[in-house]
């Protein structure tokens, strides 16, 4: 990378985490371990960006010896360190160390926008506002510290749709008319506002640009339908091999190279980022 040749030019990397960074089955990092490292020496940022809560990032990022900022709850939020660019960006809050930037919904207004919905069209989900942790266990199958977790979300709502599909794409559709959003997780369907990973992605990207003018080349990682937001705001987007499903589609165009990893998980994500770097 020519970072060291020139000072106006940028590299900044955004990855998601489940089944990208983290193996899909173990959650381990190791391989991507001397690569991070080497990333950190050649000052290029890793930006985690996934659908986890600010509580459970930063207990991965610690783990990854990562000191950048990060996004929340599928762009929710992002978490800046405080003071890790000469200013805090305009609209940012302080909390707990970071300066924080919600391009999201706070929950407490979509459980308001919940109630009004389903006084006028019933509410056939479990919400997780409205489930004790052991009805989610008997609902999910999740253990009672990921139900814990599950329902600890500061900018979405989880729902275990119990409906019709037909209901179903009503509500997605009354959200939408709402200025909000749903999304379709492995098991929830969740409920959040008017942002996605690739919407926020691009808010911190003109953080940088603030902070640091030049050239930025962002290159984005993901393995599922709701990264493709983040991959298609990226000059390169890495799609990640999953063992479950076919890599998300996504188009190459003039200004956008896609590569697919022939690996899975971490070990794609190293094999794909690697020749980047070297
Ligand atoms: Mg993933």
């Amino acid at each position: 990378m020519a970072q060291e040749e020139t000072h106006d030019k940028h590299w900044l990397i955004v990855s998601d985490l489940d089944g990208t960074l983290l193996d899909h089955f173990t959650y381990s990092h190791t391989a991507v371990d001397g690569l991070l490292r080497r990333l950190d020496d050649h000052d290029i940022p890793v930006i985690l960006n996934s659908s986890k809560t600010r509580d459970e990032m930063i207990e991965i990022r610690r783990e990854l010896g990562n000191r950048h900022p990060f996004i929340v709850e599928n762009g929710s939020a992002i978490f800046i360190p405080a003071g890790y660019f000469p200013q805090a960006p305009d609209g940012a809050r302080d909390e707990a160390g970071f300066w924080v930037l919600e391009p999201g919904a706070h929950r407490k207004a979509l459980l308001e926008y919940l109630d009004r919905d389903s006084r006028a069209h019933g509410a056939p989900y479990l919400g997780f506002a409205n489930a004790t942790p052991g009805q989610i266990v008997d609902a999910t199958g999740l253990s009672l510290e990921q139900a814990e977790a599950a329902r600890t979300r500061h900018y979405s709502e989880p729902l275990l749709w119990r409906g019709t599909d037909k209901e179903k794409q009503a509500f997605c559709a009354r959200a939408r008319d709402a200025g909000l959003t749903t999304l379709e997780g492995g098991r929830f369907l969740h409920l959040l506002g008017d942002t996605d990973k690739g919407r926020a992605t691009l808010q911190l990207l003109e953080c940088y640009r603030h902070a640091r003018p030049g050239d930025y080349m962002v290159v984005a990682a993901g393995d599922s339908p709701n990264d493709l937001d983040m991959l298609a705001v990226a000059d390169i987007a890495v799609i990640i091999r999953g063992p479950h499903r076919q890599p998300p589609q996504l188009e190459e165009t003039g200004s956008r190279r896609v590569i697919i990893s022939q690996q899975e998980g971490p070990e794609g994500w190293r094999e794909s980022i690697a020749p980047l770097v070297e």
